[in-house]
């Protein structure tokens, strides 16, 4: 091809793995190009976890502020919410972050920053609109979007996703989200808080059915006591709305065959943004979902092309498409041997209170043939969860009976998010649990009653 700019590494995506690819490769004297067809950051800067954050911290002081009386504080007035202002704090947040990035890859010496769809046209050629260019190296990192089912009417119905939730002024009168797990609680419960009726439509018979049943019957407790409408066992299966309201019929066994609604939420997943990226030119292999194929040092089936972040299926976190990063660049610049099969899975749920998880639930663990021990403690017995008055919730610790291991974690509490770590690092680590039992832990925490709750393990009833 005449014109066909060269690099040594083509970086495609600028979310959470690509910009920090850039700067190590670049830093380290090679040339770079990185290719970003809409908004620098990708999904956590723009639609995910910053501006959602952002939001769930507003909502956090609405809720503190409605029940001020409780701490002794008298507010005169009526307490609203405004959210204009809310949008606008949180579209500082992003867009701070955002202009970072950006700001950040151009000044970055040897990287030519490219806006625009990247699309393969053989193993090591791209194109970019009207510019060719071929590297030896090929790093995709173009994250994903959320899926829209195909559901009957939905093509006649104004729906919203993570990505139009953006955009939001104004609470909805009444939202209807389809899909109870961690982005669909994490929206009903702000947008409750932000004054919105809200139904959580869920086919399964529990939320956040990956975790055990008794976190997702906590939770549930938390966001109907709130006053949110949960509908369980109950799956979407046609929509239909005008003049500003929403239908959804659902197929259940209990509760009204239809939801109405004035906004419609769908929470149902994300899909990879690979169907439009020309991996057949390039004969990329994904599978089934889309998902980008990659060996556990995050390389393809096609020498020289690797696949970092949500789209190669191995995480759907900013610090899982961060961490890919890390191997990469650690394996090709430092002569490292770091693998993906070598991290913990880790992960929030930031409703509140926040739920902080590391490794295997429960019931994860005794599928795999564990011998399991169990240590549980509800919040309302925990010191500093009683004197901020943030009682709901509980901590859960998963160990190996034989051999002491720490399995895994669920913190359901306040500053779960946080605490969490203090079990993390010890997996990675490989402690025995014994040994945090002798920690000295600082006196008012929920960190605190780790080593307590370890002392009180007895064997897994499920
Ligand atoms: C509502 C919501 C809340 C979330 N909250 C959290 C959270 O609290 N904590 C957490 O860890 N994770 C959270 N996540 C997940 C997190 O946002 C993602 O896991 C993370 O952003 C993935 O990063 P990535 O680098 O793989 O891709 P992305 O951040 O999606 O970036 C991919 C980039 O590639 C670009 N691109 C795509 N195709 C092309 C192409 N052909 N050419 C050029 N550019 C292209 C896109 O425009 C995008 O900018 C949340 C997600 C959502 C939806």
């Amino acid at each position: 091809m005449d014109n066909l700019a060269r690099y040594d590494a083509i970086i495609i995506g600028t979310g959470q793995a690509g910009p920090a690819l850039a700067k190590r490769l670049s830093g380290a004297g090679m040339s770079v190009a990185i290719v970003e067809r809409h908004l620098f950051g990708g999904t956590c800067v723009n639609t995910g976890c910053i501006p959602t954050k952002a939001m769930v911290a507003s909502a956090y002081a609405a809720r503190v502020t409605q029940r001020a009386r409780e701490y002794g504080i008298a507010i005169g007035g009526e307490i609203a919410v405004d959210m204009r202002a809310v949008k606008a704090r949180k579209d500082a947040i992003s867009s701070r972050s955002r202009t970072g990035v950006e700001t950040m890859l151009r000044g970055l010496a040897h990287c030519a920053v490219y806006h625009g769809h990247a699309r393969f046209q053989s193993a090591h050629e791209i194109v970019v609109g009207d510019a060719a260019l071929s590297a030896d190296r090929i790093f995709i990192n173009v994250g994903g979007r959320a899926s829209v089912p195909p559901l009957p009417g939905l093509d006649r119905v104004a729906y919203l996703t993570n990505s139009s939730m953006m955009t939001l002024d104004v609470a909805p009168p009444h939202l209807v989200i389809v899909g109870g797990s961690y982005v669909g609680l994490e929206f009903g419960q702000m947008f409750r808080r932000f004054g919105s009726k809200v139904t959580i439509i869920e086919m399964a018979p529990r939320l956040v059915q990956r975790e055990d049943a008794d976190i997702s019957a906590a939770i549930h407790e938390i966001l109907t006591r709130e006053g949110i409408d949960v509908r369980l066992n109950a799956k979407c299966i046609r929509v239909a709305g005008e003049n500003g309201r929403v239908t959804a019929r659902v197929d259940c066994t209990e509760g009204s065959p239809a939801v109405e609604g004035t906004h419609l939420l769908l929470a149902v997943g994300r899909t990879p943004n690979t169907d439009d990226l020309g991996l057949e030119a390039a004969g990329v292999r994904c599978d089934g979902h889309g998902y980008v194929d990659v060996d556990d040092q995050l390389e393809t089936n096609v020498p020289g092309v690797w696949a970092l972040g949500d789209c190669n299926g191995k995480g759907a976190f900013t610090h899982t498409a961060y961490n890919d990063f890390e191997i990469v660049a650690a394996n090709l610049l430092d002569r490292g041997s770091r693998r993906v099969s070598d991290r913990i899975a880790a992960y929030a749920l930031y409703i509140d209170p926040p739920l902080g998880r590391a490794g295997l639930t429960e019931s994860a663990a005794r599928e795999r043939g564990h011998s399991v021990l169990v240590g549980t403690r509800p919040m309302s017995r925990i010191g500093r969860a009683i004197e901020k008055g943030e009682t709901d919730g509980l901590m859960k610790v998963v160990v190996d009976a034989s051999s002491h291991e720490i399995l895994g974690a669920s913190i359901l509490g306040t500053g779960g998010d946080e605490v969490i770590h203090c079990l993390l690092d010890a997996m990675y680590a490989k402690a025995p649990y014994p040994l945090l039992q002798r920690a000295m832990h600082i006196h008012p925490t929920v960190a605190e009653f780790i080593p307590t709750v370890l002392g009180e393990l007895s064997p897994s009833k499920l």
